[in-house]
């Protein structure tokens, strides 16, 4: 199917209130400019430099969709991530977010990214240290809590996510209770190509998808 078709099909599946944040590595210029077309309104990163080239090479295109950076991220790469950022989707240490903190220049919208598989591979925190983290937090003004982000692991039965997305709904609803300056908890993050519908049903607030509407990823 057509980028446009299946990105305007898939937005039209999902409710208003769900954002759709586009999974854009790997993916061309052309590619890109066609989902934007098409009405994108938010594009992901895994990668900075990756993220930047893409920015540049849209020129005034760059503008009309917000930036997430949905990838893990160094610390010296923060300056960089900064400029071309609206949203920093993956934190999971007290150490990134004080580099954010201090480099920032306005306040940033930041995500605590929530481990919620056992896979070895899978960055965030482990639920039961995020309240330590949060509250270590609080102290860093130049950044406000948003949102959690989480990546379920890829089952082949996608019905088997299904716990994976209602403790992290748990996690967020009980983690919105709290009081503190800089924490505004809005966003759950959570779902990608394969899972999406069931993170929905599940209160997923956004969407992150890659291969369902570009195909397949060919890695180079
Ligand atoms: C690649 C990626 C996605 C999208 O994955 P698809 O399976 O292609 O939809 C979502 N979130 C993160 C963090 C990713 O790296």
């Amino acid at each position: 199917m057509p980028i446009a078709e299946s990105y305007k099909s898939i937005r039209a599946s999902i409710p208003n209130n769900v954002t759709l944040v586009v999974a854009a590595k790997t993916r061309t210029k052309q590619e890109i400019e066609e989902v934007i077309a098409a009405g994108a309104t938010d594009l992901g990163y895994n990668q900075v430099q990756e993220a930047e080239k893409m920015y540049h090479m849209l020129g005034d295109k760059a503008a009309k969709v917000r930036w997430h950076m949905i990838g893990p991220l160094q610390k010296n790469k923060v300056n960089k991530a900064l400029s071309i950022f609206d949203v920093i989707q993956a934190v999971d240490s007290y150490e990134l977010a004080e580099a954010i903190n201090k480099r920032s220049s306005k306040v940033m919208p930041v995500y605590i990214e929530v481990k919620i598989s056992e896979e070895e591979t899978k960055q965030g925190i482990e639920p039961e240290n995020i309240r330590q983290l949060i509250q270590k937090l609080s102290l860093l003004s130049n950044i406000r809590i948003e949102g959690l982000m989480a990546m379920e692991p890829y089952l082949e039965d996608t019905e088997l996510a299904r716990p994976y997305f209602r403790r992290m709904k748990e996690l967020f609803d009980e983690l919105k209770q709290l009081k503190q300056p800089n924490l505004d908890l809005k966003v759950l993050s959570m779902g990608m190509s394969a899972a999406y519908k069931v993170a929905i049903e599940e209160g997923s607030s956004m969407v992150r998808i890659g291969t369902a509407v570009f195909g397949e990823r060919k890695y180079k």
